[in-house]
């Protein structure tokens, strides 16, 4: 049995002072003994706490008890332990950022919810595109058979990419998605006011499909990217494939590590053999830094780490021009 949960959710609504509500909102959450990341704004909630499973019933009651939040769903995954080290609830402008020259709101417009049933339609209707709102690292870690994969970092590049990459989409049904649903709903709604006119976003995102009974996450390849210690999380309950390459060697991969050099702290996939051989770091440059962590607590010499460098046909004079 898992005495752990993890909670993710959110909710479009109206909070009028999301500073107080935000400072509360933490005490009352270190008080029942959570951990995660709220994000707090005029325009609503969006969170992903973890607990034991009284503190996290203790808060979904707490927030059903709350006119505001007495429908919010929230999609629930067993664990062991905390998802995170720390408490955060943080007062933004945005629940999520996209930086829209004009804002809109998802109460107001926003595209047609699909359940997940109907998203598996979707997904081998041929005149339908499938759009994926996340980032590119996360595509890279999984991602629905056949989605398109928008070249971005960051959630607030996607409507200028849309825009430069308008020719995908001319003609075709729209259907987006992302990790809960959050995004799509802004942005589902910002395709509408964008002039494409059949758009789609699955409802409750890859977390609500792959939870589904029917689907079972059917069609869903990799693994699914998660904000928080666990990094990764299975899907597809009918099949596993690894999308993943690792960073090294180009291999099926899907262990995440993070670049020792802490200017670059990249998140790169490597296997446990790879991590260990190019010292935890993603180039030359990062292995060579001066602050790089792997280094450190392995408390290398110069001639050691000369070596370590050798047997990967580098050295410590290697120009970094490659
Ligand atoms: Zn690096």
């Amino acid at each position: 049995m898992s005495d752990y949960q993890v909670l993710l959710y959110y909710k479009y609504t109206t909070i009028d002072d999301p500073e107080t509500f935000a400072k509360e909102h933490l005490a009352f959450c270190k008080e029942i003994g959570l951990k995660g990341r709220i994000l707090v704004a005029e325009e609503g909630i969006n969170g992903t706490v973890s607990g034991t499973t009284e503190a996290t019933e203790k808060y979904k009651n707490a927030m059903h008890a709350d006119p505001r939040f007495s429908d919010m769903v929230f999609k629930i995954d067993e664990a062991d332990k905390h998802a995170f080290k720390k408490m955060f609830v943080r007062p933004r402008k945005e629940i999520v950022s996209l930086h829209l020259e004009h804002d809109l709101s998802p109460l107001e417009v926003t595209g047609k919810y699909l359940e997940p049933e109907e998203f598996r339609e979707a997904l081998q209707d041929p005149d339908t595109v499938i759009l994926d709102a996340r980032n590119d690292y996360e595509y890279d870690l999984g991602h629905f058979r056949g989605a398109i994969r928008p070249d971005i970092k960051a959630f607030r590049e996607l409507p200028n990419w849309v825009e430069e990459n308008r020719d995908q989409f001319d003609g075709k049904k729209v259907v987006t998605y992302c990790t809960g649903g959050i995004r799509c709903e802004k942005f589902s709604g910002w395709l509408k006011t964008a002039g494409f006119d059949d758009v789609a976003q699955l409802h409750g995102g890859i977390a609500t499909y792959g939870k589904n009974e029917k689907t079972k996450g059917e069609f869903w390849d990799g693994m699914m990217y998660v904000f928080d210690e666990r990094i990764s999380v299975p899907i597809n309950r009918v099949e596993h494939t690894i999308v993943g390459k690792d960073h090294f060697d180009g291999t099926p991969c899907e262990r995440y590590i993070n670049c020792a050099n802490p200017h670059c702290n990249k998140q790169i996939l490597a296997s446990e053999e790879n991590d260990e051989k190019y010292l935890h770091s993603c180039s030359h440059e990062c292995r060579v830094h001066p602050d790089n962590l792997y280094v450190k607590k392995h408390n290398l010499t110069k001639e050691q780490l000369e070596a370590r460098l050798n047997a990967i046909g580098e050295n410590l004079e290697t120009s970094s021009a490659k």
